[in-house]
């Protein structure tokens, strides 16, 4: 091949600091409400569950925030990660478009997550905090945060949505191999987990209600706190980091992109790889389309409702407002545990108010059609969340060849599928079926918002 395939930065290139959109937000995103008064939260009403300087970034409007040293010296262990050009799966589709892939998989827990688990254990560690309390879906964020723990000596507690913990014991084995304690969401230890259970023994747990028992640990013991994988300002901002290297890989590449396209659950990773971009544009530079490609199963920014409401489904958290299906839905159980999420981060949401990025929803078969054909043109097998943005990039690509236009295409390959391989084997024996929403259900939750004078 003529061009390069694969760009790597040199470590004394790796980003020294985080981007925060909202220093360049043309209008600030709506205020967090403390759900009892409707007033804004301040800092102080987040300080039980975060560490004062995560608490800090997250109002933030400083466009740059310095990565500590200890934590750059973490993330050399993997980063700056690979840039590679996707030659072969061009030629598969015979597209004029040239389509390049950020890949966050070759992290120790296997995606982008550990961006943010290292720097939230780090300053937790730094406040003098010994244990932190989460939740997980797939066991993504739970086996990163692990990991963080272990470097940090601090003790991890994870919440596992009851049908992940029963489908992926291998998740769990990689979480208790990094020293992580794992219980099965919903759980007796908690309120709102017995409040659920007595209902419904056999409930198989949702993202939202491992949150509320994680939460709840954490606001009821002084030297816990809490830590989430997704959907905050400060975690949106710690994966900055894989944009900001995209731009200096691009530049090698000597490519610029016009399309950028990342799969959303809670909006981590799209963010990642396209806040960089959009702070460029913002900033008077090249305008780009932005594509989140979320599950046509919990279609939170293309079917739903910008409002205020719950991050969790026990009602213990401030009210932001998002794109949400409704704190108490519970999405069918599909295979990309990472995308069951009820809302969207509310940075996210509100650049898709503000029109600066598109949505689309597929379904899982074409999302794992789509993975497959690429792992055997690129070999690396996607983890199924990521395998939405294959097929957002793939669309895409489509696109320009229908249109005869050669552009650059970039998406996020945010982590390897190497734990998931149960979901491929249920694609290969067809027995993968397309969920879609309850709209009964759905309506039902919209119902339920919470009221919030405008
Ligand atoms: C957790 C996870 C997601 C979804 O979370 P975001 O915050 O939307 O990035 C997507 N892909 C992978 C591989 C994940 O682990």
């Amino acid at each position: 091949m003529s061009t390069p395939t694969k760009f790597l930065l040199d470590e004394s290139k790796m980003p020294t600091h985080w981007y925060n959109i909202q220093a360049d937000l043309p209008k600030p995103a709506p205020a967090v409400l403390h759900p009892g008064t409707l007033q804004p939260v301040g800092p102080d009403d987040l300080a039980p569950l975060f560490p004062m300087e995560l608490i800090l970034q997250e109002v933030s409007t400083e466009r740059e925030i310095p990565i500590p040293e200890p934590v750059r010296e973490v993330f050399r262990l993997w980063r700056p990660s690979p840039l590679f050009r996707a030659h072969r799966l061009e030629k598969l589709l015979g597209t004029p478009a040239k389509i390049y892939y950020k890949y966050e998989g070759v992290s120790p827990a296997g995606s982008h997550k550990p961006n943010t688990a290292v720097p939230q254990a780090w300053y937790n560690a730094q406040a003098g905090i010994k244990k932190l309390t989460t939740e997980t879906g797939a066991g993504q964020w739970g086996s990163s945060l692990a990991f963080a723990g272990a470097l940090f000596g601090i003790d991890v507690t994870v919440f596992q949505v009851r049908v992940s913990y029963d489908q992926k014991p291998y998740r769990r084995a990689l979480m208790e191999t990094y020293g992580a304690r794992c219980i099965a969401s919903p759980s007796n230890e908690t309120n709102s987990g017995r409040a659920i259970l007595e209902k419904n023994p056999n409930h198989p747990g949702s993202l939202g209600i491992a949150i509320s028992e994680a939460v709840e640990i954490a606001a009821t013991h002084d030297d816990t706190k809490y830590a989430l994988g997704s959907v905050l300002n400060h975690v949106l901002m710690h994966q900055t980091i894989i944009g900001q290297e995209a731009i200096a890989q691009l530049e090698m590449a000597g490519d610029d992109p016009d399309v950028i396209v990342g799969c959303t659950g809670g909006g981590s990773n799209f963010a990642g790889i396209a806040f960089p971009f959009i702070g460029q544009q913002l900033r008077g530079g090249k305008k780009r389309r932005i594509v989140a490609v979320e599950p046509a199963a919990c279609p939170s920014l293309t079917r739903g409702k910008y409002a205020y409401d719950f991050g969790d489904t026990g009602h213990l958290t401030p009210l932001t407002k998002m794109h949400t299906l409704g704190s108490t839905f519970t999405p069918p159980g599909f295979h990309a545990g990472g995308l069951r999420y009820h809302g969207m981060a509310p940075l996210v949401s509100h650049l898709k108010e503000l029109g600066l990025i598109e949505a689309v929803a597929y379904h899982q078969t074409q999302c794992f059609q789509a993975g497959v054909s690429f792992a055997r043109a690129e070999g690396i097998v996607p983890a199924p969340e990521a395998n939405h943005a294959v097929l957002g990039a793939i669309e895409e690509a489509m696109r320009c060849k229908r249109e005869g236009k050669a552009e650059t295409i970039l998406f996020n390959l945010c982590g390897h599928g190497h734990f998931d391989m149960s979901a491929y084997i249920s694609y290969a024996s067809g027995q993968l079926v397309d969920q879609p929403y309850d709209e009964s259900e759905l309506a039902m939750a919209l119902a339920g918002l919470p009221s919030v004078p405008a």
